[in-house]
């Protein structure tokens, strides 16, 4: 049985699920009772689009339940988490196997609540085997039905706020709408377009963070081709959007082994402008700003964070102004302006590019990074790209999206990297 097809599979298997239990508690060490616990992981771990941490994390139980009963030192405790994740697993695929058939219009069973009542009747009346089963199953969904997917994980996280700690046990994620309250986004927000598909769900809830809900819908805009967060927490919006740095032990600024690729990328700017009025839009945790004063610019810098703000301005002993872009206020223009991994960050990406645009002389360079959904990285990654789960982004361009407003705004583009800063970001060198 490599995968189920049919729910009579999925009824032996649960047979199977059941008789192992008695198996095990009358003969735990015996090689029958190994034999029928692979039986049931073999379809599981072959089960396809499952989501990989799922997978692996069952994995892991059911190779060491399998290798402790092989040495005789298997506990009840050991089996019973196996048992409740075999049973999430199985679950899963019922949930699943339902919706395939629903979208063929031959579902079984009728209703919601018949699915309901066949599940808690084959395990036993766990609402919260349910639960943990209908947030996996869903997440199946996250590029096939990706609001069916949205949709299905809030709600479950609604019902069971503590659903992912108790499916893992190294996850610690609870969700509390009231403390997150994301605004919903119906329109673009990077071309006004209000024509808009659901692309990809991303799950949120395994990053382990409290302050997000536990999925984001990233909708693909089809004005402008590129994408954008249906969900984004208010308080995100603006102010904090991220912390890059921390005062731990005296020790501001550690360096992450970029300094160099930074002065590389001011080398390439240099061949299309030598001037040094030099401005910095968001410095994070402050490494390129080092490298630009090492390089010999005349550096400002403006940054919406405050606590990075003062971090980083105490550490260069550089007058950092604490604001956000688009309210900054400037008596200079500048021949060198830096917005590496801004424009994802904010509310009005097009209109940060125009404000840059405005503050730059003529010849003025633009340095422009972002994430980039059409990169080799995320070609070859898909959606095991990272960049996808990122919590604080709220837009994500591809350089054919990004170009004609780079083109409309007045930017001429000199030169396109791969980033070898961030895996799936380009970056541009633009000149006025
Ligand atoms: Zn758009």
């Amino acid at each position: 049985m490599k995968e189920l097809t049919h729910f009579s599979d999925f009824k032996i298997l649960i047979e199977m699920l059941y008789s192992v239990r008695t198996a095990y508690y009358d003969t735990p060490n015996d090689t029958n009772t190994v034999n029928t616990i692979l039986s049931i992981s073999e379809p599981i771990l072959n089960r396809k689009n499952s989501s990989e941490e799922n997978l692996k994390q069952y994995s892991t139980v059911a190779i060491s339940l399998v290798d402790l009963i092989k040495l005789g030192k298997a506990t009840d405790k050991d089996f019973e988490v196996w048992y409740q994740r075999a049973k999430i697993h199985l679950a899963e695929m019922f949930i699943s196997l339902s919706y395939d058939f629903l979208n063929n219009d031959n579902y079984f069973p009728d209703s919601d609540d018949e699915l309901d009542k066949m599940l808690l009747e084959f395990f036993d009346g766990d609402f919260f085997i349910f639960r943990a089963a209908h947030y996996v199953a869903s997440r199946r969904y996250a590029l096939k039905d990706p609001m069916l997917c949205y949709k299905n994980t809030m709600s479950d996280f609604e019902k069971e706020p503590e659903l992912l700690q108790k499916i893992f046990a190294n996850k610690h994620y609870c969700y509390s709408p009231e403390k997150i309250k994301d605004a919903i986004y119906n329109v673009c927000p990077i071309c006004d377009s209000e024509e808009e598909k659901p692309f990809y769900c991303a799950d949120q809830a395994i990053l382990d963070h409290n302050s997000f809900s536990p999925a984001k819908l990233w909708m693909k805009c089809n004005g402008c081709g590129n994408l954008y967060a249906y969900n984004f927490p208010v308080w995100n919006m603006g102010e904090i959007n991220g912390h890059y740095t921390s005062k731990t032990e005296g020790q501001v600024l550690t360096p992450r082994n970029q300094l160099v690729k930074y002065s590389n990328i001011f080398n390439h700017i240099k061949k299309f402008n030598l001037g040094t009025k030099y401005l910095e839009v968001g410095v994070g945790s402050g490494e390129m700003l080092a490298v630009a004063l090492e390089m010999g610019y005349d550096v400002s810098a403006v940054e919406i964070c405050r606590e990075d703000c003062e971090n980083i301005s105490g550490a260069l002993g550089v007058d950092i102004v604490w604001s956000d872009f688009l309210k900054y206020k400037s008596e200079q223009k500048y021949d060198v302006i830096i917005m590496g991994d801004i424009l994802e960050h904010v509310s009005k990406p097009i209109d940060a590019l125009q404000k840059a645009y405005d503050l730059l002389n003529n010849n003025g360079i633009l340095w422009l990074s972002t994430p980039n959904f059409n990169s080799a990285f995320t070609r070859m990654r898909k959606f095991t790209d990272p960049m996808w789960n990122q919590k604080n982004h709220f837009t994500y361009f591809s350089y054919e999206g990004l170009e004609p407003f780079l083109k409309k705004v007045g930017f001429t583009v000199k030169r396109y990297d791969v980033s070898e800063r961030y895996n799936g970001s380009m970056e541009l060198i633009l000149q006025k």
